[in-house]
């Protein structure tokens, strides 16, 4: 495995990899990885002649009063894992190479990023496409491997990618558990032991919501309220948002008719968690 720090190199490598007809599959990441991130990785490994995985904790899909400090890292343990995953490149960028002195310019997306994260945390979305753009045409890739825990972000880059002409096609991929059901993420290394396992509440609302419409209810307000309730069960629990929404654009829907998405966004403590699943009428 390669590992490569600066911009230079990187683009270096995927320009002459790229000019023999070569194929490069992508996942960037923010690091501290776990099997949701190898997942994707594993993926990855199948579509492209070339594996590329980033790690970079982008100062700029952060708020100011947002976990930018406090996320989790392990460069070490993450550079082991990329190359069992079967890693060829791993980019490790630095703040100040790919945010110079004099950067000034961002990606601003359109309504797919207003509601949910977008609405909760202002710039995210900004911050999201500017540093998936700037690594798009660092690396170079056919293929982009993303997960749908962040359903919105993904949404929001094939979006992106389209309305830009960027020659990647941007592929979703499934949530993956812990045993308990908690959606893994770095920001579970936070959790307190109550919290983490309060958070099971997450995957039971959706489970309930699904059960809700599996049984023929098709009212937003009604299988928003359920998931809410149960949420607020949990003492630890503080909702930041429990959203039906349409599963293509995002858009505000009062029926269920076609397939919808149930995100939530739950704060414990300080640890934002998101979750989401597409409910199909
Ligand atoms: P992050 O490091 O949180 O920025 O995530 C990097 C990529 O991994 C994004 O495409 C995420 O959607 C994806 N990802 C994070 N957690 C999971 C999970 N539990 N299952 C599947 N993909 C995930």
């Amino acid at each position: 495995m390669q590992v490569f720090e600066t911009p230079s190199e990187m683009a270096a490598w995927a320009r002459a990899v790229r000019d023999r007809g070569e194929t490069i599959a992508f996942v960037p990441t923010m690091g501290y990885l776990h099997e949701g991130h190898l997942s994707l990785m594993r993926e990855a490994r199948e579509r492209g002649q070339h594996l590329v995985a980033s790690i970079f904790v982008n100062p700029l899909q952060f708020g100011a009063n947002e976990d930018l400090d406090t996320y989790p890292r392990d460069a070490a343990g993450d550079a082991a894992k990329c190359r069992d995953v079967g890693v060829d490149v791993l980019f490790t960028p630095t703040k100040a190479s790919l945010y110079p002195d004099g950067f000034q310019t961002t990606v601003q997306p359109g309504p797919i990023a207003g509601p949910l994260c977008g609405a909760s945390r202002p710039g995210h979305f900004e911050g999201v496409c500017t540093i998936v753009l700037k690594l798009f045409n660092l690396v170079r890739p056919n293929v982009g491997v993303f997960g749908r825990k962040d359903y919105q972000q993904l949404a929001v880059l094939r979006r992106m990618a389209r309305d830009f002409d960027v020659d990647v096609d941007v592929l979703g991929m499934p949530i993956v558990r812990e045993s308990d059901g908690v959606a893994m993420s770095s920001r579970n290394a936070r959790l307190g032991a109550d919290q983490r396992t309060q958070a099971q509440v997450l995957h039971r609302a959706l489970d309930l919501a699904e059960s809700l419409v599996a049984a023929g209810e098709r009212g937003v307000e009604a299988i928003v309220a359920a998931a809410a309730v149960l949420i607020r069960e949990q003492p630890l629990a503080d909702i930041d948002y429990v959203e039906l929404v349409d599963a293509d654009d995002l858009s505000t829907i009062c029926d269920l008719e076609a397939p919808a998405v149930l995100a939530l966004a739950v704060k414990f403590g300080s640890v934002r968690l998101i979750d989401n699943r597409v409910l199909t009428p």
